[in-house]
């Protein structure tokens, strides 16, 4: 009996690639082994195809061995072939108007060398205005884009598989996708105002936001509930009731100090408890003190947490590159000097005002840190019908679902896959896209 056929080469595929395994006879039943180890008919037996991912392969890699076995039990000699899965990053860079072309020169982070020789490798540019580079094999590099010519970007680090670099910012998604959008009801600009710690001054806080017609989020350290000075557990669901419960973990340490499972722990509690006090399912996190590293951020990902602000201060009014590094606009004793530039941003782009601070720092009693200052700055930016009053975890899930809008090659139609609700300009009307719904038109990005 004859081997049985497997249908690729040998080499390097991207995840997913389908591998199937075909018999020259009919009636014949095929088994196989991914591991390398001699198939038998106590091995799994083939019953369609097989697909190279993570979990059929071992670092990345797979040996294929299959057999065929005839009604009568002869044997065929083993296929065999290896394959292994394509891993790496996709790098994307918008090059500055001023230089001709764009180099990366990268230092890997990781074992098994890949250092190139300064200014590095050409990128090639794509149709669609970014250059592009395939680092394959990698899972995290740092990075400088350069023209060549002396000039040089930032260092910059990245570790998904897909990163757009603008204006020397890393995002996880095509920045450009957000130019036809548009916020709930419509309008460009949104205000997020996330408050930490739950000092008993959120109380007064929250009285005077209700006021003004303002929702906050308030990060909360469920070990901290009912301590001198904080507000207690019974009265976390009715005094936020409006407003977005968030994680601050359960005692506000520096969870890059910590290992894996303390920083699970100091999480994944704080959120199980919010969650069950406040009655809603609490999936938004601050670093205590801003503090953050790669580890902390890998297992805020996997306790569930959809998005985690930063203590520090962009002072412009972007959207959020990375969910996991969310940096806002400044802190509230800024913000009554930035209102008027936000009123003034022009409405063809997406705008979000991201304040953050404490209640209790209100009691300094100081020009731009005091109660009469919030009640000010609450007067300015509350029930205005051209900005959108939202929670952080609703800026963060609107922006996933932009991210995971599907548009065809044409880009004339859109699909929703997610459960939001989506608005966009469409030529010279606003358009909504329902959750799970389509929308037909032109919505190219270069389109006016
Ligand atoms: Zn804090």
């Amino acid at each position: 009996m004859e081997a049985p056929r497997i249908d690729k080469n040998p080499g390097t595929y991207p995840s997913g690639t389908p591998i199937t395994i075909t018999t020259s006879e009919p009636d014949v039943a095929v088994y196989y082994t991914l591991d390398g180890s001699p198939p038998s008919l106590g091995s799994k037996r083939y019953r369609g195809l097989i697909l190279l991912g993570p979990d059929t392969t071992r670092n990345g890699k797979m040996r294929l061995r299959a057999i065929a076995v005839g009604p009568d039990g002869c044997r065929s000699p083993i296929a065999e072939a290896d394959f292994e899965r394509a891993t790496g990053i996709s790098i994307r860079f918008r090059r500055p108007d001023s230089w001709s072309s764009s180099y990366i020169h990268y230092w890997e982070t990781e074992p098994d060398g890949l250092s190139t020789q300064w200014p590095g490798q050409a990128m090639s540019p794509g149709p669609d205005g970014w250059d592009n580079l395939k680092l394959l094999g990698q899972t995290s590099a740092n990075l400088v884009f350069n023209d060549a010519g002396g000039t040089q970007s930032e260092d910059l680090s990245v570790n998904t598989r897909d990163a757009w670099f603008l204006d020397g910012e890393r995002w996880e998604v095509d920045p450009t996708r957000f130019s036809n959008f548009l916020f709930p009801g419509g309008v460009s600009k949104a205000l997020v105002l996330s408050m930490d710690d739950g000092p008993v001054q959120d109380r007064r806080l929250v009285e005077l936001l209700n006021r003004h017609g303002i929702r906050g989020t308030f990060h909360l350290n469920s070990g901290r509930l009912g301590e001198p000075g904080h507000i207690s557990a019974d009265e976390v669901a009715s005094l936020y009731s409006g407003h977005e419960v968030s994680t601050h973990s359960v005692t506000h340490p520096y969870l890059d100090s910590l290992s894996r499972e303390e920083i699970a722990t100091e999480v994944g509690f704080d959120r199980t408890v919010l969650s069950q006090i406040s009655g809603a399912d609490v999936r938004g996190h601050a670093y205590p003190f801003g503090a953050h590293n790669a580890t902390v951020i890998e297992v805020l990902r996997e306790s569930g947490i959809a998005y985690a602000r930063t203590a520090g201060q962009t002072r412009d009014f972007r959207l959020p590159a990375d969910p996991f590094a969310w940096t806002p606009t400044c802190h509230h004793t800024g913000a009554g000097g930035l209102a008027d530039t936000f009123f003034a941003r022009p409405d063809n782009t997406l705008a979000l005002f991201f304040i953050f601070g404490h209640s209790w720092e209100l009691d300094a009693g100081e020009p731009t840190n005091s109660w009469a200052y919030m009640e000010a700055l609450a007067q300015r930016l509350g029930g205005r019908d051209d900005i959108w009053n939202a929670t952080a975890i609703e800026v963060a899930d609107y922006v996933r679902a932009i991210c995971s809008v599907q548009s065809s090659l044409a880009e004339d139609r859109l699909y929703n896959p997610s459960g939001i609700d989506l608005w966009l300009r469409c030529k010279q009307s606003v358009i909504q896209l329902s959750a799970r719904g389509s929308a037909e038109g032109y919505f190219s990005h270069s389109a006016p």
